[in-house]
This record gives C-alpha cells, structure tokens and sequence, in this order.
C-alpha cells in the first residue's frame, strides 16, 4: 500500500514545518491537530499533524513512528497558529505548551465498574451474597468494583458467568476526594451585579463572541458575579474557563467555587504534581467539568464547548509569561474567546491601561459595579508624608497609634512593604559603594534568617555579610533600607502581644505553607499580617480594619513606563482589603512623595482621574496603549559581544524605519543590566503598525544572529510588561 504525507509541526526551535510520510491506511487518524511521534535527527520528538500538504517532495522522508493520544483540538490549534504569529514562537513548541508536559508518559487510571446485566431475569441465583449483590446493582445502578466490599472475586465471577452482571473497563476521571464540600445558598444580588448577570448573560446565549471589562471596586463582589454566569450556562452543556492569578488560588477562593459547583471544579495550579495535573486534564477534556479554574497556562484548559472566559484581576503582571513563548493570558483569553465564538470577562478593581483603552474604543463592553457590597463604604485613606517624620524611622507615630487602636478592639492588621529581606543593602561609609551580587547588576539583600547573609533577589547568590568592605577595606558598613523581616523584629518590639505573622517569597515557600497562613489569619489567630504584595491581592478578609503601606515609593522611581500604573494598582488593591466586612476600614499609606498622582488618585478610589492623567503620558509617547511595543533582548556572557549584536540590530531597524511611524529606543543595557553573568542589552520598537512592528522585531533579531548567532541569544517580546 501506498504512503501518504502528512504537514507537521514538531516542538523544536524552528520556525517551518516538517513534512513525514504515513501508511495510507491511517490517513483518516491523522486530522490536523494528531498528535504524533516522530524521528527528528538522532532523537524521537513529538509533534502535531497540521494537515496534508499540496506539494511534497517525496525523497528521503522519514515515516511516524506512532500516534498519540489527545489531539489538539481544532479550536486550540488555530490558537496556537495565532500564538506563534503574535508572538513570533515557532509553531510546534507553541503547540508543546498547550498540554501538560507529562500528558503522553502518564497513563490515565483505568477502572473496573460492575452494574446489571440488561434483560435478563434472575432465576438462577442461588446464595445469598449474589442475591445481596444484584439487589445492590439494581438500586445503585453502576458501582465501582474497588468499592465493592464483602464480596468476593468468587461471587462476582459467578454471576458475570452467567450472564447477570456486565463488567466494563474504561478511563476513570474521579475528582480528588478532597473536592467534596457543603453546597451554600447563594447571596442575594446587588442591582449592580443583577445588572453585570444580565449583560454577560445575555451576550452567552446569543452565541456569539462578546468582550467585557468588568470594572468594579475591591469589594463590590466580581467573584459573584462569575459565580452566577457559570451557574446559568451549565443547564446549556457548555463549559467555564476562570483564571486567576496564582497567589490567588487560595482555599477561600476554590472554596467558593466548590460550594457551587461541587466535584464539576477541576482546578490547575502550580503546586499539582504530574499526575495530579494529567488527571485533571483529562476529566476537563472528558467534558465532566462545568468550570476549569487556574493560573496562567488554564487558558489552555481543553474545555470542549466553552461557553466563558473569566480573567479575574486582569491587571496583574503574572498572566504575562516571561520565558519562552512570552504570550499574556488575558490577550490570549480573548482570542481563545473570538476562535470559540464564547464570551470573556476581563475583571479588575484596577484594570490595565490596555483593557480600560479598548473599554473606551469599544473593543470591549465596559460594566461597572461602582460600590461595594451592601453600600459598606470605602476606607479612608490617608497619606503621611515620611519627610516630616524623623529620618530612619520606620513607622510614624501616626501609623502606631492606629495599629494599636485596632489591636484593642481584637480587630486585624495588615501591613505592605514591597521588599522582601532584613534591609536593601549594605552600603560602606566610608566609599560610599553598596554590596552587589557578583553575577546580576543588583545590591545584595541583607537577611538574618539562619545566618547573616546577602542574598542576591535574582540569581539566589548567597554570600555571608562582611566585616570589611570589599572595594576599600573600611570598618564602617551600614544598612540602609528596610525590607519585610526587619519591620516584622520591629512590629514585634512594638506590639510584643500581636500575633504577627510574615508573608513573602522568604517566609512562604510552597502552596501548602501558603494555605496554612490563609486559613490561619481566616480564622483570626494572626492580628498583624504583614508581608510584600502577596498581601495586598484579592483576598477577603472581612475582620481586616486596617492597611498601612510602609513605603509606597519603593516601585515609584522605578525605570518603567508602568511604574505609576502598578504603583496605583497595588496602593489601590491593598487598600481594598479594608473594611471588607461589617466594620468601616481605613487605610494609611507612608511616602516621600505625597503629591504624586498614582497615590493622590488612589487615596480618592478614583480609577477614572488615574486613567485620564496617565493615558495622556503614554499617548504623547506613543507608549502601549497608545501605540504597540516590542522588545528585543540579546543577552551574552560577554558584554562585548551583547553589545555589538544590539547594535547590528539596531542598525538593521534604523534602515527599514525610515519614513515609518515606527520608533527605535535604545539599544542600551538593561536596568538591571546583568543577570547571572549575562550580560543584557535591550530596544525597544513602537509603532502604532502591528504587522510592521512585527516584521521590524524579526529583521533586529536576525541581525543579532547573523552576527553572533552562537554566542549570544536574543528574545523578542511582544507587548513587554517587564521592561527590566
Ligand atoms: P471583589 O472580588 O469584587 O473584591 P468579592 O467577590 O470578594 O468582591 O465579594 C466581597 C464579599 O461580599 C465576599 O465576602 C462575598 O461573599 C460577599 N458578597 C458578594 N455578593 C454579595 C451579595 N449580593 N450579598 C451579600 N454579600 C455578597
Ligand atoms: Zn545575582
């Protein structure tokens, strides 16, 4: 028999496509989106069927060597296709990220399940275990043979001989024992959030692609409102996609999903392990989920009819990936959204420039839920100017008085710093040099857990702190700064009866110390919580009456276009965890620059005054989302080469652009100008022009290549978030 060819897409580091010949015989398992094993060199890689090409040249073509399971469903590969043009990803390792890695090695679990025979009488049963079984069949219908107890292989085996009891094998996709929770009633709704319902709602059963912004106050309850969205399409069969950011996974959140939705929740997250992971893969793909929650990569989730797509705190960093297929899961959402004909919900208190930009253009349909839940008012927030305080303090007495204040009334505290670590560095007094890490451009940070030592916050360099400075030899070194462990010595000199607890990267490591701090501040053991911004995001806790933020200047002088975007969000978002509950809450922010307008505009909640001043900047520059942006990065142990390969780079952009609208900045080194012994340098391309961005990213980083091609490596980012 003859062969035919198929198209694929293999998961290398290439940007064209393979052609592998097959038995004619199998054409009809090999639909675009077939998984496959094929020969690629010495090795034996997957990759995906695209389809069959129109012409071939037929030497020399190696055969698949197998066809794997869960293929790539049309819908998924069309937003791979899409993926690997945006972000300029080759095709087949875009296609790799869809699925868990572990998806082929992992077997699915199969079980055993017993149930009646149809259309047969029982006459012939003789003992009373049979009898016992069958009458057991009969009420239960099917039950699983593992959970059959007292009753022996013998007893089964008999009857299934005789015709009275059918036993099937297949794939089992049982939800985690631990999902089985008490349902809840639901609240009932608010105007604002009956109206959010009606909106979204309505957009789900016309059937068509519908985008909406949901704009509503820390505490106005958004997460209600994906509650009930889901809950109505679940009589129409179709399926939910919800993601959130991965510090928001936390046992109060799913908990909530669960109350509702029962073992029809699959959740992913990064704490799973392999299997866990494949397991749950496999039962949303099997169609038994009503809803798919997770991070990032959940917008992957192979729900087979999406009906939704829900992007909780759509303004945070984390959907961006920063490695690899550098894509941003709110974009892709809406894509994924468009290819589905379903409908996506971007959700935030404090939405992105980008997603408020299209709400304005009206990309996107804007719903606003302007006040918190039950009218409970929004906190007073106050700002203290840390220049009239005595220098090196860091507390006001301002902040202390409060703190205590609600410590008498057994009320809880949660206090930001957004640095982790005992200080930010060690500085000499003597040259006036700060400690820095060896490998990354950054000053070491000085921590006391175990030892005294300088950690690097990039490369995890650790370093015991010296007695003498090692540019001059001076005696005289000093800390300068505070991080989170230094505040949690002082919180605790202070108020030596608070319970305080510490939450950061140094602190927290892992999802399940993670869970366990939730749940214990959830159930009041902690008064002070203080940590960088893992506090700050999207939890509820209604006891909380106060927030201080120590430093709101740490991201302010930061150089990023978006250093007053984030500082607003964060400000604005840890403020949001006061006054959740019955009890009015207020907030104290500490700054060298109190006239500044992320903070003067986060003192009043007003999103729409931030809006306004900081859209003028980005459209006078033509920053996103004014005008669209990429970022080429070459990177080389050798600074020398980095920065020859930038300036290929931009020599080749500076003769393409001419006459364009399209703008190069840079090259130049990065801020944080080395990073584990790599040098950095980096561009920056706008344009208000996609297609022409796109194909000046490509012709920088070819000449970047050309030229050193083996001994550096260059990243091009698409709509960069981290311009560091
Ligand atoms: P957001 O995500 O907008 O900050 P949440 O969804 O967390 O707000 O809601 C805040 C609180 O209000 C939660 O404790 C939630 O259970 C509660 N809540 C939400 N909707 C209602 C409602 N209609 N009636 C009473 N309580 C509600
Ligand atoms: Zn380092």
């Amino acid at each position: 028999m003859s062969d035919i060819i198929v198209d694929i897409a293999v998961g290398v580091s290439v940007h064209k496509t393979f052609h592998y010949r097959a038995p004619e015989a199998l054409s009809n398992m090999l639909a675009p989106g077939t998984r496959v094993l094929v020969p690629f060199g010495s090795r034996r890689i997957t990759g995906t069927v695209l389809g069959v090409p129109t012409t071939a040249v037929v030497d020399g073509l190696k055969h698949i060597i197998t066809i794997l399971d869960n293929p790539v469903s049309s819908p998924l590969l069309e937003l791979a296709r899409w993926m690997a043009d945006y972000y300029l990803h080759p095709l087949g390792l875009t296609i790799e990220s869809l699925q868990p890695g572990a998806l082929a090695r992992i077997r699915p679990k199969r079980k055993t399940y017993v149930r009646l025979a149809r259309g047969v009488s029982r006459q012939e049963v003789r003992g009373r275990k049979q009898a016992e079984l069958l009458a057991l069949l009969s009420r239960d219908q099917e039950v699983e043979r593992g959970t059959l107890e007292g009753f022996s292989s013998a007893t089964v085996k008999t009857l299934q001989e005789k015709g009275l009891i059918e036993l099937s094998e297949r794939e089992c996709a049982d939800p985690p024992p631990s999902m089985r929770v008490e349902p809840e009633t639901p609240p009932h709704l608010m105007p604002a959030q009956a109206d959010a319902i009606a909106h979204i709602s309505q957009a789900v059963s016309s059937g068509a692609f519908h985008a909406f912004l949901l704009h509503g106050v820390t505490g106005s309850g958004k997460t209600e409102v994906y509650l009930r969205c889901i809950e109505r399409l679940r009589s129409t069969g179709l399926g939910a996609i919800v993601l959130v950011p991965e510090i928001a996974l936390t046992p109060q959140l799913l908990g909530r999903f669960r109350r509702r939705f029962g073992t029809q929740v699959a959740v992913l997250h990064s704490g799973l392990t392999d299997r866990a992971r494949v397991d749950e893969y496999r039962r949303i793909a099997s169609g038994r989920v009503a809803v798919a929650i997770g991070a990032r990569s959940a917008v992957f989730a192979p729900i087979p009819r999406l009906g939704i797509v829900i992007v909780d705190e759509e303004h945070e960093n984390s959907y961006k990936q920063e490695e690899g297929l550098r894509y941003h899961a709110g974009d892709v959402a809406v894509m994924r959204a468009k290819l589905q004909s379903a409908v996506v919900v971007l959700g935030s208190a404090t939405p992105s420039l980008e997603s408020y930009y299209n709400a304005q253009s009206g990309k996107y349909t804007l719903l606003e839920m302007p006040d918190r839940i039950d009218h409970r008012p929004m906190p007073e927030v106050t700002l203290l100017d840390l220049k009239t305080i005595a220098s090196g303090a860091t507390f006001s007495s301002a902040l202390v008085e409060r703190i205590d204040e609600r410590l008498r009334k057994n009320e809880q505290v949660l206090l930001l710093l957004n640095r982790r670590g005992f200080s930010s560095v060690l500085i000499c007094r003597d040259c006036g040099v700060a400690l820095r890490c060896p490998s990354c451009s950054v000053s070491l940070t000085y921590h006391t857990t175990s030892e005294k030592a300088l950690k690097c916050h990039y490369c995890d360099h650790s370093t015991a702190a010296p007695d003498t400075c090692p540019s001059c030899g001076g005696i005289h070194l000093r800390l300068l700064g505070s991080g989170t462990q230094k505040i949690e010595e002082e919180v605790q000199e202070r108020f030596p009866h608070a319970r305080i607890a510490r939450m950061d990267s140094d602190s927290v490591k892992g999802r399940q110390a993670y869970d366990r701090l939730f749940e214990q501040v959830d159930r009041r053991e902690v008064d002070i919580l203080l940590g960088t911004q893992m506090v700050a995001k999207g939890h509820d806790f209604p006891a909380v009456t106060l927030v201080g933020v120590i430093d709101a200047d740490v991201g302010l002088n930061l150089p990023d276009l978006r250093a007053a975007e984030r500082t607003f969000q964060l400000i604005t978002q840890a403020a949001g965890r006061s006054g959740r509950g019955e009890l009015a809450g207020e907030v104290i922010i500490q700054t060298m620059n109190p006239s500044h307008y992320s903070l003067r505009y986060s003192t009043s909640h007003d999103y729409q005054g931030f809006y306004q001043e900081e859209i003028a900047f980005r459209n006078e520059l033509g920053y996103p989302p004014a005008g669209r942006m990429a970022r080429i990065e070459v990177q080389s142990s050798r600074e020398q080469v980095a920065s020859d390969a930038a300036a290929s780079a931009a020599n080749r952009i500076k003769q393409l652009i001419r006459g364009s609208n399209a703008r190069l900045l840079g090259p130049a080194p990065s801020p944080i100008a080395k990073v584990r012994g790599r040098y950095r340098f980096q561009l920056l391309l706008t344009s208000s022009r996609r297609d022409l961005l796109h194909r000046l990213a490509e012709e920088g980083k070819k000449a970047a290549e050309e030229k050193h091609g083996r001994t550096c490596k260059v990243i091009v980012d698409v709509d960069p978030v981290s311009l560091m």
